[in-house]
């Protein structure tokens, strides 16, 4: 197969050889809110100045990583009163939990992609989800301790980027490449779900994309003419998931649609947003 081969031991999703797998983003996703501005609005600098950052990411004035860093560094609460604070307040989609009983029925792989950090996201999952939270694989930040601290004391946490050369702080291209090189007779359908600015590097490397109605990813999608399929919440996407498997619908149908939806209206992002 060439030296571009993927070694699939380094790919668990791949161990039930699926003919689909899941890829997703978590904050605002699977959540109903985001949870790292959530941190940033309630316990660090305030919704004003997070929402300019994140405005000024989509018009390309500054890169993820360093507005998100900038967050983040806006929070000095202890690392584990964060975690607590979070468990105690973000909530999960209604339908999320229903899609991921079918996904683990029908042998679907649900992969999380995260910009945020993965001891947060697995505290909350395994609180909205449950114990088979575990079943999802989670790619993600870390945390680190600030020189001479520990990070359950005030000021003593920072993020950890898993790929600190990149201006996404983590490019979850870099993972979905992986599969989308695979050799084409074992290569899985790819489906992606996202809501914001952290999406933008996986947006163009999957089949079909769930961009997250009245968010800022679909007003990306249509500047870069990336094709996507418009959501409101997960029954949503279980309902396309499923018209997918059984073969009522392709996966370019259901891209299609979602340029349609923006055209009309119908993706809650007004036309004159369009920069
Ligand atoms: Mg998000």
């Amino acid at each position: 197969m060439g030296s571009a081969q993927v070694d699939l031991a380094e790919l668990p999703a791949m161990k039930s050889n699926p003919q689909f797998i899941f890829f997703t983003d978590f904050d605002g996703t699977i959540t109903l809110q985001d949870s790292n501005d959530y941190m940033t609005d309630n316990l660090g600098y305030g919704r004003e100045k997070r929402r300019a950052g994140n405005i000024a990411c989509l018009n390309d004035e500054i890169n993820f990583r360093d507005s998100f860093r900038d967050m983040m560094d806006s929070v000095t609460k202890p690392y584990d009163q964060c975690i607590q604070y979070l468990v105690d307040n973000i909530k999960l989609d209604p339908g999320f939990a229903e899609f991921f009983q079918w996904s683990l029925q029908n042998n679907i792989p649900v992969v999380v992609l995260s910009s945020g950090m993965e001891p947060v996201i697995k505290a909350l999952l395994e609180k909205l989800v449950g114990p088979q939270a575990s079943q999802m694989q989670i790619l993600g930040n870390d945390v680190a301790a600030r020189e001479g601290k520990q990070i359950n004391e005030e000021g003593g946490w920072q993020i950890a980027f898993k790929h600190p050369d990149s201006g996404f702080g983590h490019d979850k291209s870099v993972e979905l490449r992986k599969y989308s090189s695979l050799p084409e007779q074992i290569r899985p359908t790819m489906f992606y779900a996202g809501d914001g600015v952290s999406d933008l590097s996986a947006a163009s490397e999957t089949d079909l994309l769930f961009a997250k109605k009245g968010h800022d990813l679909i007003s990306y999608c249509v500047k870069q003419d990336v094709p996507f399929t418009v959501f409101e919440d997960w029954s949503d996407i279980l309902g396309k998931c499923k018209e997918i498997v059984e073969g009522s619908t392709s996966v370019g149908q259901a891209a299609k649609e979602g340029y349609q939806a923006y055209k009309s209206g119908a993706a809650g992002i007004n036309m004159g947003t369009k920069k």
